[in-house]
């Protein structure tokens, strides 16, 4: 029993501090209760309810897989999302663990192999990569490189036997994009795209909301994802790296937000793009683009983005009941989701609060579950190849300044595969 050795080891810390006999001589000790309340139950610590029924329930200890039966993760690139999301988040994952990286600077990857505890003979150079194939403790190999490079690293990836995490957008085109999904099918290896809103919590509350039309049909869709972007050298600014300015990188998280929420898929786009004259910066890529998407269930979403605007990440659900806010929306932390609607004689706005979690380590356990559990992701290769069918089709409408058609799809989560497990 867990509880059991508490009290001579709080009685030696007692008599550490030169006190024990004082205790002792007036028999406190002994009063001492049993403090240590966790209990194995099936498998995990559990402890019992701490707080009145009034509060909300805290969500447990995180009950983790042992680390040597979790899916190991190889990691390409070490970039700003690497190291500042995705290597800090494997600490919160459950089914998924670090076992090696990529990286073209030797220095930078043995340094962060020893603070994360990959083994030396773990760490690859680009030119050494398609060795992963012979270590099988890699399952999974997580593209992180800039939007060019996803193709390849993933054909290679899946042609040395691994399971492939990309990192949005896919690659820099559909027409890549659907390479990488033969190919991983060629293969037969997974291919999932790391849409982690898709994910996270609160964009999942709003997903239900809509789809089970709590406040009635979801009419409108409001979606805003811009940031003020800095130095013009990185590679965000070259088309053939990028494969074009904010739309790709930050508008992608509208359109992803608009297609998921309703499960449908536009029928027809129209787009406006702007850049400033002058700024060298958008000598290859746009910097503000406006789209709105209409939908075949009547909706319509309104979308802008931009390199040029101070940090904002928007959506915004309009229903016949209720207008449905969430700040923050394509935010890593800090979200804020308000439910204004009518209460009798007033207006009530609800701030409804969710415990957060680490939306990498929940996208990055997902990929693990499918592994584990031989399904296809929630979020595969289809999901990311019809975004840039759709990105393909607002760059044409904004610069031809028409409406651009799209087919028309039936059904709904055409491009999606099951619904990820709770966590
Ligand atoms: P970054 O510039 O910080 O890192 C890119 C990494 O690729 C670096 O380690 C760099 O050394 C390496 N690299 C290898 N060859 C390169 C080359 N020819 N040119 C430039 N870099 C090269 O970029 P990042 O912000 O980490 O973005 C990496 C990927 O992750 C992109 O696809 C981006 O869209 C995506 N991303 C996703 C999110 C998200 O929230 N899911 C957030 C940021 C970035």
């Amino acid at each position: 029993m867990a509880g059991e050795n508490l009290l001579p080891r709080r009685a030696a810390l007692i008599g550490a501090a030169g006190v024990t006999g004082t205790l002792l001589a007036r028999g406190a000790a002994a009063a001492v209760p049993e403090i240590d309340t966790g209990r194995v139950q099936g498998g995990r610590v559990e402890f019992p309810a701490w707080t009145a029924p009034t509060e909300r329930p805290s969500s447990g200890p995180p009950n983790p897989m042992p680390m040597n039966e979790r899916v190991g993760f190889a990691v390409v690139g070490l970039g700003r999302l690497t190291l500042e999301e995705i290597l800090p988040a494997f600490g919160e994952a459950k089914k998924s663990r670090l076992v090696a990286l990529v990286s073209g600077t030797p220095d930078k990857a043995a340094r962060i192999a020893s603070q994360y505890g990959v083994r030396p003979e773990a760490v690859y150079d680009y030119a050494a990569f398609d060795r992963i194939r012979d270590n099988p403790d890699i399952r999974v190999v997580y593209v992180v490189l800039p939007n060019s490079m996803h193709k390849e690293y993933t054909i290679r990836a899946a042609q040395a036997g691994k399971h492939v995490l990309c990192e949005k957008p896919m690659a820099v085109s559909s027409a890549e994009g659907q390479a990488m999904v033969d190919a991983c099918r060629t293969t037969q290896r997974k291919l999932m795209i790391a849409y982690r809103c898709q994910y996270e919590p609160y964009n999942r509350e709003v997903l239900r909301m809509v789809r089970e039309a709590t406040f009635g049909p979801a009419r409108f869709i409001d979606a805003v994802n811009v940031q003020n972007q800095g130095d013009g050298e990185q590679w965000r600014f070259k088309r053939a790296l990028a494969g074009g300015g904010s739309l790709p990188d930050v508008g992608l998280y509208c359109l992803n937000a608009a297609r998921f929420l309703t499960g449908e898929e536009p029928v027809e786009v129209i787009a406006r793009s702007f850049s400033p004259p002058g700024d060298a910066r958008y000598a290859e890529v746009e910097e503000t683009v406006n789209f709105m998407l209409r939908f075949p269930g009547g909706l319509v979403a309104n979308c802008a983005t931009s390199y040029g605007m101070h940090e904002s990440r928007l959506l915004r659900v309009h229903t016949p009941g209720a207008a449905i806010s969430l700040d923050g929306a394509f935010a890593y932390h800090d979200k804020q989701l308000r439910i204004a609607h009518r209460d009798g004689r007033a207006e009530s706005v609800d701030e409804r609060r969710i415990p957060m979690q680490n939306q990498f380590a929940l996208e990055m356990d997902h990929m693990a579950d499918c592994v584990l559990t031989d399904r296809k992701p929630h979020t595969p290769g289809e999901e990311g190849v019809q975004d840039h069918r759709v990105m393909e089709a607002i760059y044409q409408s904004a610069s031809s300044g028409q409406p651009v058609a799209l087919p028309r799809v039936e059904g709904l989560d055409h491009t999606r595969g099951p619904a990820p497990s709770p966590s």
